[in-house]
Formats: structure tokens, sequence, C-alpha cells
């Protein structure tokens, strides 16, 4: 990667990290509402959870951004963190902040998945 790839995702990064933090910033609202209608407080109690779900996601995505910049800071940033390989330059350009590469993170992913398969309780695996 050259200095200018390095110095447009370090753009983007610090982007998303501005966009994420300013969306994470408003959390504060959705404490404050309070209807006197039990129907609408139900609702907003729904939506808050909602929300409160979204919060968490933006939470994780501006950690991994953030280790994303530190990646930049010590120039280890698109070198994939398992196989040493640099990650293609089309992925960073869709995920600035991809660890992996793409055959990497597959194998992570159907790895999770079978963990979650072995962590399933005895009585749902259908027996032959
Ligand atoms: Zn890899």
């Amino acid at each position: 990667m050259n200095q200018s790839d390095r110095k447009k995702f370090h753009e983007m990064l610090l982007a998303k990290q501005t966009e994420l933090q300013n969306r994470l910033a408003r959390r504060d609202d959705l404490e404050v509402q309070v209807s006197p209608d039990e129907f609408d407080a139900r609702l907003q109690l729904v939506d808050r959870e909602f929300q409160s779900g979204l919060l968490h996601q933006t939470a994780l995505d501006l950690r991994e951004v953030r280790a994303a910049l530190v990646r930049i800071e010590d120039e280890s940033y698109g070198i994939c963190a398992d196989c040493d390989e640099p990650i293609s330059l089309a992925r960073l350009n869709v995920i600035p902040w991809a660890n992996y590469c793409v055959k990497c993170q597959e194998r992570i992913e159907v790895e999770k998945q079978q963990e979650n398969l072995d962590e399933r309780p005895q009585e749902l695996v259908p027996s032959e």
C-alpha cells in the first residue's frame, strides 16, 4: 500500500469515526421521552430497545474503526491479522476497518458457525 492509499483510508476511517461518535452522542435523547399515554409509552419502550441494540452495534463498530486507526499509526494497516498477507484494496474500499483478508474472514465465520452448532443442546440435534 502506498502513501496516498494510506492517506485515503485514514480519511475514510476518521469520517466513519466522527459519524459513529455523533450517533452515540445522541443516545441521551432516548432517555428523556416519557408519554402520559400508556400505549405511546409502550411503543416508545419498544423503539428504545431497538435503538439500544443499534447503539450497541454502533459502539462495536466504533471500536473496530479506532483499532484500524491505531494500525495506520503503527503501519500494520492493510495486513491480515491472521496470515500476514496484504488485504486487497477492493476489500478495504468497502470495509476500511477490515482486519482480515477475505480468506481468513470466511474461515473465521465458518468456525464461528461451527462453534454455535457445537453449543446447541443435545436434544435439539436430530437423531438418525
Ligand atoms: Zn488472511
